[in-house]
């Protein structure tokens, strides 16, 4: 799998196509050499690495982009979700629904914090959980509902919200696919309890290392994970432990450079949005977009399309010096890791797997680009 990739090299000669990379973070970053530059600059100068000035002002520039209250800066985006859920006292003998398809981490956090990740299945043509198949999975020791925004695109939030309410289960957002996307509205982590983001340099706004934030309109839940966060440290006395916590933090450095990154994401985002909509008009009939739903505006986190013979498109795309991944080819009821909490098999997502193929998406992916991956999958044709 090349989905590593992030440098798109050009040929010297001229003679044969540059290939295209499947992320170009390179280009992402070249036009803000200088602004990063000089935040970092500024962070070496007062020397504050931890809790600087620079994350509580990432933190509320943040929280006000997904027009949220508040927003905590945390290490990484596997650490907000289980924060989350240690904020909200889930533990052992709760259940947690978690859809299949899904990047291991959001089954992790649940596993990690003592509870059961009860797997559901996804609709065919979104991939994202299916609203019925998470009511049918409802039992006595569910406590919540794992809202995964994958490839971009937001859960059907009020859907979940009518459910997670009917049976007193907390909703939760893992928002680490979906800055700044919007269902029926409402922009993702603001619908639900609280939300995970993830800062990976790969993700639509990425830190340069690890980074991950929980954004809420719960003050007290927010407080509670600040302090879990703080090695459960008092927020009165600085050497007063009054739970068992840990240290996951946002470095100031990653908050510099973050803050530095935010203002571009809405055009980043349109980008990219572009570049699919340039897809959509190009790619031959057998390559088949992911379905987005009427009420939903997506960030295009992954360009994700359904094939008949991945094997065979796969190599012609290697053939080709374009790069691709799989996300994700292994459901994760599937991964050795989670089996044993596998209780049926999901057959919408177990298909899917065989069939998914993400293609080149950047916000500097040019039409040009999206043309010649198009030719080359023409080619490659059933
Ligand atoms: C990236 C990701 C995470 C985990 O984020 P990290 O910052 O890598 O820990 C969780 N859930 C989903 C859906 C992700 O894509």
């Amino acid at each position: 799998m090349s989905d590593r990739d992030t440098d798109g090299a050009v040929d010297p000669e001229g003679a044969v196509p540059a290939p295209v990379p499947f992320l170009d973070l390179h280009g992402v970053h070249a036009a803000l050499r200088d602004p990063l530059n000089q935040a970092w600059s500024a962070v070496l100068g007062h020397g504050r690495f931890i809790n600087g000035p620079e994350v509580a002002a990432f933190e509320g520039a943040f929280a006000e982009y997904c027009e949220a209250e508040h927003c905590v800066g945390v290490a990484n985006g596997t650490d907000a979700l289980e924060l989350i859920l240690a904020g909200l006292g889930i533990g052992p003998g709760d259940e947690v629904l978690v859809p299949t398809n899904t990047f291991v981490a959001t089954a992790e956090a649940v596993v990690t914090v003592g509870a059961t990740p009860r797997f559901v299945d996804v609709l065919p043509d979104t991939l994202l959980i299916d609203p019925d198949a998470a009511a049918a999975a409802i039992g006595p020791r569910t406590a919540a509902i794992m809202a995964v925004h994958l490839f971009g695109q937001m859960t059907d939030m009020p859907a979940l919200s009518a459910l997670a309410s009917k049976h007193g289960l907390a909703l939760i957002e893992d928002a680490a696919q979906a800055h700044g996307a919007r269902f029926a509205g409402r922009r993702a982590g603001g619908g639900g309890v609280a939300a995970g983001f993830s800062f990976y340099p790969g993700k639509n706004l990425g830190a340069l290392g690890d980074g991950g934030a929980v954004v809420s309109n719960d003050a007290a839940l927010v407080g509670r994970i600040r302090q879990l966060a703080d090695h459960g440290r008092s927020q009165t006395d600085r050497y007063g432990h009054e739970v068992v916590g840990r240290n996951s933090r946002l470095d100031t450095l990653q908050a510099a450079a973050l803050h530095v990154k935010l203002p571009v994401l809405d055009e980043a985002n349109r980008a990219r949005a572009a570049a699919v909509a340039q897809y959509r008009k190009s790619l031959p009939a057998w390559c088949v977009p992911v379905g987005v739903h009427p009420h939903a505006e997506p960030v295009y986190h992954l360009a994700v399309v359904q094939v008949p013979d991945r094997a065979a498109t796969a190599r012609a795309l290697d053939a080709a010096g374009i790069g691709w991944g799989i996300h994700y080819p292994v459901p994760c009821h599937l991964q050795p890791a989670f089996a044993r909490y596998a209780v049926e098999p999901l057959p919408v997502a177990e298909a899917a797997a065989e069939h998914i193929l993400s293609l080149p998406l950047s916000p500097t992916l040019t039409n040009e680009q999206v043309e010649r991956v198009s030719r080359v999958l023409d080619s490659a044709g059933p």
